[in-house]
């Protein structure tokens, strides 16, 4: 992605959710699950039983919402094991163990897997690549497509820039949505999601070859979309979300400016419901990024994406993009409103 402008200076810092929205966090990525109560039945009345039934009364609430929350720590840990394959440029060694690293995890899943193999023609030349489609059918016409790009800076191979946030942490965030997905459909009719089917994408070719521009960047993005305009997929397509580096610590996500009115409604009231406010939406910016391939042939898209990495961004596309900059609460928060955004969307 790149900053179209840079005239609002990015400022508020998000604070911390309540404590009890979430798992208490020990150490990076690791999460402890709130203790339940316990379910014991074993006293026989009185003022034992009415206290527990108290207790159940205040507690089972929290501990039922807390449950409910979206698994962040196992998006970090997938996070974790997708930046240690190490830098993945294009045409580089580790591109082809990212590859394999995806091909092999939804086929062990048995998920519908599309691998969209293309040449784009950079300013290095021709290059290989390949855009990971993974597809949950639902019951109702029509797709929801969630998308993130995998793949790190060609112009950064000979630092080690692994991409913690910057690929890594977004391609963790869409493994568990699959895994959300993949259970929620097994237990329904024909393992089909009650709502419209949702399709994961896993863009190649995000970042500049050379130097940003509208012709060296997106390369996935951009053939992803011509190819869906020509064969009609695009009109099935209600809305498009682009997840780009938010598992930032210090999550900030900011409104941009070129995507779908409704679509950033949706995610605003998805955040509402969780008391997550404070991480959407204060500052507004345009970003040239993957959704705009699609935002330009009409479908409703939105780039969910927090610019502000580190002091001064200073670990944007740098050595210190690593897994100890960002968190499984962040991904919680990331998922959590992806999930209720779909479940929005299904419902309009
Ligand atoms: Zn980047």
């Amino acid at each position: 992605m790149i900053f179209r402008s840079l005239k609002k200076q990015i400022e508020a810092r998000a604070l911390g959710a309540p404590s009890f929205l979430f798992p208490a966090r020990v150490g990076a990525g690791t999460t402890v699950a709130p203790s339940l109560p316990r379910r014991c039945f074993c006293g026989k009345g009185g003022i034992a039983q009415t206290s527990f039934i108290l207790f159940a009364l205040l507690i089972a609430p929290i501990a039922i919402s807390a449950q409910q929350h979206f698994d962040g720590a196992a998006a970090y840990e997938y996070a974790r094991q997708f930046a240690a394959i190490g830098p993945r440029w294009p045409t580089g060694p580790g591109h082809i163990k990212a590859e394999e690293f995806l091909r092999a995890h939804f086929q062990r899943a048995h998920d519908q897997l599309e691998e969209d193999t293309f040449t784009a023609d950079t300013p290095i030349g021709p290059v290989p690549l390949c855009n990971f489609i993974v597809r949950f059918p639902g019951s109702k016409p029509g797709v929801i497509v969630l998308g993130t790009h995998y793949e790190t800076n060609y112009p950064l191979r000979n630092i080690n820039f692994v991409g913690a946030n910057d690929g890594a942490s977004t391609t963790g965030l869409l493994m568990t949505i699959a895994d959300r997905l993949r259970a929620e459909a097994a237990g329904l009719p024909g393992k089909k999601l009650s709502g419209y089917s949702v399709w994961l994408v896993f863009f190649d070719g995000e970042e500049a070859i050379q130097q940003w521009s509208a012709s060296d960047s997106t390369y996935g993005s951009r053939h992803l979309a011509a190819k869906w305009g020509r064969d009609g997929t695009l009109n099935q397509i209600k809305a498009f979300m682009l997840a780009d580096m938010i598992g930032d610590k210090d999550l900030d996500i900011q409104k941009e400016s070129q995507s779908t009115p409704w679509l950033i409604s949706i995610v605003a009231d998805a955040a509402n419901k969780f008391g997550y406010q404070r991480y959407f939406f204060q500052q507004e910016m345009p970003v040239e990024d993957d959704h705009l391939p699609f935002v330009q042939r009409g479908v409703p898209s939105i780039d969910v994406i927090d610019l502000d990495y580190g002091p001064n961004n200073s670990y944007h596309h740098t050595a210190q993009d690593t897994m100890d900059k960002i968190s499984a609460h962040s991904l919680t928060i990331d998922g959590d409103v992806f999930m209720e955004s779909i479940r929005l969307i299904d419902q309009r």
